[in-house]
C-alpha cells in the first residue's frame, strides 16, 4: 500500500476555551484531491493552517511523508521539538493559495514568483527565472510577466499566487476559498487553472471550497466538516448528490 503523503492523527485545536477541532483523523494519498466543505466557523481553515504550520495543534500529530511536523529526532535518536530547519524542509513540500492573494505590490509578477526560491532555496537566479516563466505560462499569464499586481484583475492576481506556490514544486497544494474574494465573473478562470492542475498533476490537493459543482468535478473525496468533526466523507457523488446526515442536507440546500 502507498504511504499517505499527509496524516492527521487525532488532531485537537483550541483557541482559548473554544475547541475548534475535536479529533480530526485524515489520511491523504499522494496525488489525491480532497474537497473540504462545511459551514463557516466549522474549522476548515484551521485544518489547512495547521498543515502549513501557521498554527500548532493542542494535541495530536500531523505527519507529512511520515515526518512529524513539530517533532524530530536529535543526534541521539531522541524525540525533540522540531527546529526551523526541520520545519522548513517539510514545509517545502506544501504550497498554499490564500483567499487574499498576498502579492508584493512593488514587485512585478515575475519577481513575486522568483522571490521565495531565490531567498529560501538559494537557487540560481537564471534557473528560477526560467521556472517562473514556465509556471506563469501554466496559469495563462505568459504575456503579463512584467506587470505589477495592481495592473491585474483579481482573477489574474489569484493565478499569479498559484504560479508562485507552484514554484516550490510542492507535493501538496492547499487552496483556502481562493475564489470567494473574487467578482463572480472572475471565478471561472481561476477554477479552470485549478482544474487543469488537478487533472494533469500528481500533486495532492486540499481545497476548501463552496463551489459544489467544482468539487463534484475534480475531487476524489469530499469531507463535510461540522463543528470541528468530520461528519461525513466519501466519494463526491455520495456526499454531494446523496447526502446522509440531515445537517449535510441542510448545508447543501444553501449552496445549490
Ligand atoms: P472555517 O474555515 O470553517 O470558517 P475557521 O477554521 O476559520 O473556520 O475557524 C473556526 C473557529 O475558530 C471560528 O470560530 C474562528 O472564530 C475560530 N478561530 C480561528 N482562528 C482563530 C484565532 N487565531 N484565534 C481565535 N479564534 C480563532
Amino acid at each position: 500500500m502507498v504511504e499517505p503523503i499527509v496524516q492527521y492523527k487525532d488532531i485537537h485545536k483550541a483557541f482559548g476555551d473554544i475547541e475548534v477541532l475535536k479529533g480530526i483523523n485524515l489520511d491523504i494519498q499522494p496525488g489525491e484531491k480532497v474537497a473540504l466543505i462545511g459551514p463557516s466557523g466549522s474549522g476548515k481553515t484551521t485544518i489547512i493552517r495547521l498543515l502549513m504550520t501557521l498554527e500548532q495543534p493542542t494535541s495530536g500529530v500531523i505527519e507529512v511523508n511520515g515526518h512529524n511536523l513539530w517533532q524530530m529526532k536529535n543526534t541521539k535518536g531522541e524525540l525533540v521539538e522540531a527546529d526551523d530547519k526541520h520545519l522548513r524542509s517539510i514545509r517545502g513540500d506544501i504550497g498554499m493559495v490564500f483567499q487574499h492573494f498576498n502579492l508584493f505590490p512593488h514587485m512585478t509578477i515575475l519577481e513575486n514568483c522568483m522571490l521565495a526560491p531565490t531567498i529560501v532555496k538559494k537557487q540560481e537566479k537564471s534557473e528560477v527565472r526560467k521556472t517562473a516563466l514556465e509556471m506563469l505560462e501554466k496559469v495563462g499569464l505568459a504575456d503579463k510577466v512584467d506587470l505589477y499586481p495592481n495592473q491585474l484583475s483579481g482573477g489574474q492576481k489569484q493565478r499569479v499566487a498559484m504560479a508562485r506556490a507552484l514554484m516550490m514544486k510542492p507535493k501538496v497544494m492547499l487552496f483556502d476559498e481562493v475564489t470567494s474574494a473574487l467578482d463572480p465573473e472572475l471565478v471561472g478562470e481561476v477554477l479552470e487553472v485549478i482544474r487543469d492542475l488537478a487533472k494533469s498533476g500528481d500533486m495532492a490537493m486540499i481545497l476548501v471550497t463552496h463551489e459544489m459543482d467544482f468539487a463534484l468535478d475534480i475531487a476524489d473525496r469530499v469531507l463535510f466538516l461540522n463543528e470541528g468533526v468530520i461528519e461525513e466523507e466519501g466519494h463526491p457523488k455520495d456526499i454531494l448528490v446523496n447526502p446522509q446526515s440531515e445537517r449535510l442536507q441542510d448545508f447543501l440546500v444553501r449552496f445549490t
